[in-house]
């Protein structure tokens, strides 16, 4: 039980526009800002983080904005969509927000049983509300605009799109200890049973499909849990034996991470809850400080004047 993957940690997307992608995320969405700090291989960019009250695992979604990208297209080898849950009832109120705040989205469908509402974010990323036929007990952030009976609760699930699910869906098995619970047409679902929400990954397989392009409005990686820096190792060991390459341990100063590329083209993380977002910050001030690694403090007065404020 030790060694099983605690469902996703983080999925971290591309932005253009800083300013938009903190009112879509913040404001519109009603996630609470986290992190503001910067992109530690790109310190002259930032890095945002939006979650729960205290950023727990499996509420995390996260931004590289670069101002001038381009736009990515969805395709094979990618994470294409991110599920949110929310709360039974609430689909009318989120149609009624996305009608007053200009929200590109379709009208709810149902899927495994489980209504949905996919829209696009501002940079054209595609997400869904959910509505999951088991139990969230998780505590949501709320704003005044977005009470607890609309509030996003975390993660549900990611649907990655695959040219073949097979590869894709061994390491889900094999390694992270996901079984196959549900399948539509070429729809696969793939489900743990260690964390109630952010449990699940969909797998499309899509013979044929272009591969997608990461770029803008794209899922860059998705990070899987695991509670510590001892089990975090045990998994890198257990991946290297099957001859895939992954990373050393990385320090991202929130948590300790290790990153592969999963054989169908998705880049894989697994990420430490430890030490977690109030390692710089209280808990009352997450995301009101730039917050920077120790590496980059020397140059804050040069990385802030170069950085877009954002209010
Ligand atoms: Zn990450």
């Amino acid at each position: 039980m030790e060694d099983r993957i605690l469902g996703l940690h983080h999925v971290t997307a591309i932005a253009s526009a800083a300013q938009r992608n903190f009112d879509f995320y913040a404001k519109v969405l009603g996630l609470r800002f986290i992190k503001k700090t910067v992109n530690f291989d790109d310190p002259g960019t930032y890095h945002f983080y939006f979650g729960n009250e205290v950023g727990s695992a499996g509420t995390i979604l996260t931004f590289f904005p670069w101002p001038h990208i381009t736009a990515g297209r969805r395709g094979t080898g990618q994470a294409t969509e991110i599920g949110y849950s929310v709360p039974a009832g609430s689909l009318d109120f989120w149609m009624k927000r996305f009608d007053a705040h200009n929200v590109i989205y379709n009208k709810p469908s149902e899927r495994f049983g489980e209504q949905y509402l996919p829209f696009l974010d501002p940079d054209g990323l595609k997400l869904e509300l959910i509505v999951s036929k088991s139990a969230d007990p998780r505590t949501p952030w709320t704003t005044p605009e977005v009470g607890a009976d609309g509030a996003i609760r975390g993660f549900h699930n990611v649907t990655l799109t695959l040219a073949n699910r097979q590869a894709t869906a061994d390491i889900l098995t094999e390694v992270f200890g996901y079984q196959l619970v549900e399948q539509h047409v070429n729809r696969y679902r793939y489900a743990t049973d260690t964390v109630q929400g952010a449990g699940i990954v969909d797998l499309v397989e899509v013979a044929g499909e272009a591969p997608g392009v990461v770029a803008g409005g794209s899922v860059h990686h998705i990070a899987f849990r695991v509670k510590d820096d001892a089990t975090l190792m045990r998994f890198r060991a257990v991946i290297e034996r099957r001859g895939l390459n992954i990373t050393p341990q990385i320090d991202r100063q929130y948590f300790h991470s290790l990153y592969f590329r999963e054989p169908g083209g998705v880049l894989f993380e697994i990420a430490t809850d430890n030490p977690g977002f109030t390692v710089d910050e209280p808990l009352a001030e997450l995301g009101t400080h730039l917050l920077l690694p120790p590496q980059y403090e020397a140059r804050r007065t040069q990385i802030e004047a170069h950085l877009p404020k954002i209010v």
